[in-house]
């Protein structure tokens, strides 16, 4: 199910107060709820405790780095990590730590919006894929999310250009 912006809640996880402040102003402006943690550890504890849609997470954090608390908290929400470092090596630990996305800081507020919205829209379909099931007919089930194609419940291969076309039809 998808819900409103309003209800989208997410987390900060960002030691530097002012560039935490900054961010939850502007996800609040969008209609989002925020929450700021000032460390790795806290940032955890909230995010065990609470639901959250999503964490924008500062790679360098004091104690409990930025990496540890992706790793620990990877598949339960979308991370957008901020990386005050523009190299690749950061860039590249953090995804392979399990980050969705990543901004380099400083970044532009409205690219932090703009790349909150994707990943939400990302997480939002993969969680509505089983309600995007294309029937036709009485037979035909198509998934465009698992490109499969199932024919009176027993699934069809196909190409993906004969899935491609069947989908647009
Ligand atoms: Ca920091």
């Amino acid at each position: 199910m998808t819900r409103d912006g309003e209800d989208m809640r997410i987390l900060i996880v960002e030691d530097e107060r002012a560039i935490a402040e900054v961010e939850k102003a502007y996800i609040e402006r969008d209609g989002y709820s925020a929450e700021i943690a000032a460390d790795g550890l806290e940032g955890i504890g909230k995010f065990r405790e609470k639901q959250f849609d999503l964490v924008i997470l500062d790679l360098m954090l004091p104690g409990m780095s930025g990496i540890d608390v992706c790793r620990e908290i990877r598949r339960s929400a979308p991370i957008i990590m901020v990386t005050a470092k523009s190299g690749e090596d950061d860039i590249v630990a953090g995804l392979d730590a399990g980050a969705d996305d990543y901004i380099v800081k400083p970044f532009s507020p409205r690219i932090l919006m703009a790349r909150i919205r994707a990943n939400l829209r990302k997480s939002g379909t993969a969680e509505d894929s089983a309600s995007e099931l294309i029937r036709v007919g009485d037979a035909l089930v198509i998934d465009p999310q698992n490109l499969t194609v199932k024919k009176n419940g027993e699934e069809v291969s196909l190409t993906r250009n004969e899935f491609m076309i069947l989908s647009k039809m």
